[in-house]
């Protein structure tokens, strides 16, 4: 599993995104923090229940280790929602200094030096790179937004942006795998029937990551350009936050990117 030290932090990444020049990604885990408790310890999300002075003690700590701009960092305001921001100049910031106003589920920037952050645990976090334009995003996908398309919707705003979809690459992070993610029928049914498997129990087993998966393919990405960590939160809760594994208390992981100049 490529989860690699950086400087005070351990982070998972894509080995295949590694000759993008200038591009800087990748998604925590629970090492490094200031963090205690459910939290602990690098829990990156201001929304979630932790003290405030340690998740900034957080954003410090993740920006400093990758050699990030803090007083740029630009993030959600997670509400599972499908809408989408585009983070132009006077964006910079919203998210962690600035509220959205209204939910937020994913990030759009053209902006260099501008780090997007996505939270989650057990959600799907997807980080985008369009390699024509130099456009990066950060989403937050649980079912109700993968229900929704947003991953595919991000896509068509960076389509709209001037990308090519063939030059867009999509990470889907760390989260809840089938084996863990049991939903009811009322869940399942917004899904096609590949995602999901049926229990003897009348429940069933929902692959979020592959429902994320499909959507990237409708929106026309090429599927050699998404990849999967294929790491369940809920079984590798020793590494990373989960909801469900924390009994819904718990700390959140970040998904960032940033194109430097
Ligand atoms: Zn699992």
């Amino acid at each position: 599993m490529p989860v690699r030290k950086i400087n005070r932090i351990s982070l998972y990444q894509n080995e295949s995104w590694d000759g993008f020049k200038n591009l800087v990604h990748g998604f925590t885990t629970r090492s490094g923090g200031a963090s205690t408790g459910a939290y602990e310890s690098l829990s990156m999300s201001p929304r979630r229940g932790d003290d405030m002075a340690c998740v900034r003690r957080n954003e410090k700590i993740l920006c400093e280790s990758l050699g990030l701009d803090l007083s740029r960092l630009t993030s959600t305001r997670q509400e599972h929602t499908d809408n989408i921001k585009i983070a132009d100049k006077e964006h910079i910031g919203y998210g962690v200094y600035r509220d959205w106003g209204e939910g937020v589920d994913a990030c759009v920037t053209l902006e260099k030096n501008v780090p997007l952050l996505c939270y989650s645990a057990d959600c799907v976090p997807i980080l985008f790179y369009a390699a024509d334009i130099e456009a990066v995003a950060a989403c937050h996908a649980g079912w109700r937004g993968s229900a929704a398309n947003i991953g595919g919707k991000v896509a068509a705003e960076l389509v709209k942006m001037g990308a090519d979809e063939k030059n867009i690459y999509a990470e889907i992070g760390p989260c809840i795998g089938k084996c863990c993610y049991e939903v009811s029928a009322d869940v399942a049914e917004k899904f096609s029937p590949e995602c999901y498997d049926k229990c003897s129990n009348g429940k069933y087993m929902l692959d979020l990551a592959f429902a994320n998966r499909l959507c990237l393919i409708n929106a026309g990405l090429a599927a050699e350009h998404i990849s999967e960590s294929g790491i369940c939160t809920k079984c590798r809760n020793d590494l990373f936050f989960s909801h469900r594994g924390q009994n819904g208390k718990s700390g959140t992981l970040g998904g960032i990117i940033c194109m430097k100049d």
